[in-house]
């Protein structure tokens, strides 16, 4: 814990007053008439958090997001299956727990994650956008005792399609990149709207390097759903309750959530300021 509390410096003041003014101020009644100083997100060093039942999406938006604003996407997933991969001495203990959907122990995560900041820092990366991080409220309470986060993202979709999104997911075996082969579509009905999701293919070089996580069967993925109702899901109270979370429902696949996405962080000129830019 030692090595997280040393590397999780608290955020600078600029940043935290960037995400007042530009974040909170739509979505937090507390701080809606505060008037912050607008500052240019090129100066910002974000400190956000993904969270999200699994399949919902954070790996996907939050990736995009790491790449818009030149901070780090760290996974703690990632990290647990590159522990897998790694062959080390706890991986055997890993994938008994992985492979039947439930949590891997605080102390585990707390040391990958510190290694991997540790190892951003020493490249000289700043800020970060948390994914799939914190998933207790036990870890919630360290996390917030080493460092200020700015902004808590909860993305939230219909509950129905979030089976076939997990049984559709794909990961390229050599980039390392998340894909879907799942062909969503549902019709509206007592009022709620329809949704339909295209596959989201790899470029033909990835197509025959695909695999499915061992943890992406029926019986796995309805267990980490029930896993993250009971532990997870408390997390979003604890960051509703500081008033740092955005609820943003994803209205569908990537072409309709994105721009929305952006929309509701106040990002969508910053996103077209880069591409004329670039
Ligand atoms: P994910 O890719 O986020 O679905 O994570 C895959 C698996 O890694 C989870 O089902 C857990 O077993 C483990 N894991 C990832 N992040 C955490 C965390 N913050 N706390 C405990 N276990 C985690």
């Amino acid at each position: 814990m030692a090595a997280l509390t040393r590397i999780l410096r608290p955020s600078s003041i600029s940043c935290s007053n960037i995400t007042k003014c530009r974040y909170f101020s739509t979505t937090v009644p507390e701080v809606q008439n505060h008037n912050f100083t607008r500052i240019d997100p090129k100066d910002r060093n974000v400190q956000w958090v993904f969270l999200g039942v699994p399949g919902v999406g954070k790996g996907t938006y939050a990736s995009r997001l790491s790449t818009l604003l030149g901070v780090p996407h760290i996974a703690t997933g990632d990290l647990v299956r590159e522990e897998l991969a790694s062959s080390g001495p706890i991986s055997q203990q890993l994938t008994e727990i992985v492979n039947q959907g439930k949590l891997v122990s605080d102390e585990i995560i707390f040391n990958l994650l510190s290694k991997r900041l540790a190892a951003g820092e020493a490249k000289g990366e700043s800020g970060f956008i948390l994914d799939g991080f914190p998933r207790t409220v036990k870890q919630a309470e360290i996390l917030e005792g080493v460092t200020d986060i700015d902004l808590v993202v909860n993305l939230k979709l219909r509950e129905d399609v979030l089976l076939d999104k997990c049984l559709g997911r794909r990961i390229c075996s050599q980039c390392g990149k998340n894909y879907n082969v799942a062909t969503i579509s549902v019709k509206g009905e007592n009022g709620k709207p329809g949704m339909s999701m295209a596959p989201l293919l790899p470029p033909a070089h990835c197509m025959s390097k695909l695999i499915t996580r061992a943890d992406d069967t029926e019986e796995v993925v309805k267990e980490r759903l029930r896993i993250y109702n009971e532990k997870s899901q408390p997390v979003e109270d604890f960051f509703r309750n500081r008033g740092k979370l955005l609820e943003f429902d994803l209205p569908g696949g990537i072409p309709e959530s994105w721009p929305r996405l952006l929309e509701a962080l106040n990002l969508d000129d910053y996103e077209e300021k880069q591409s004329a830019a670039a």
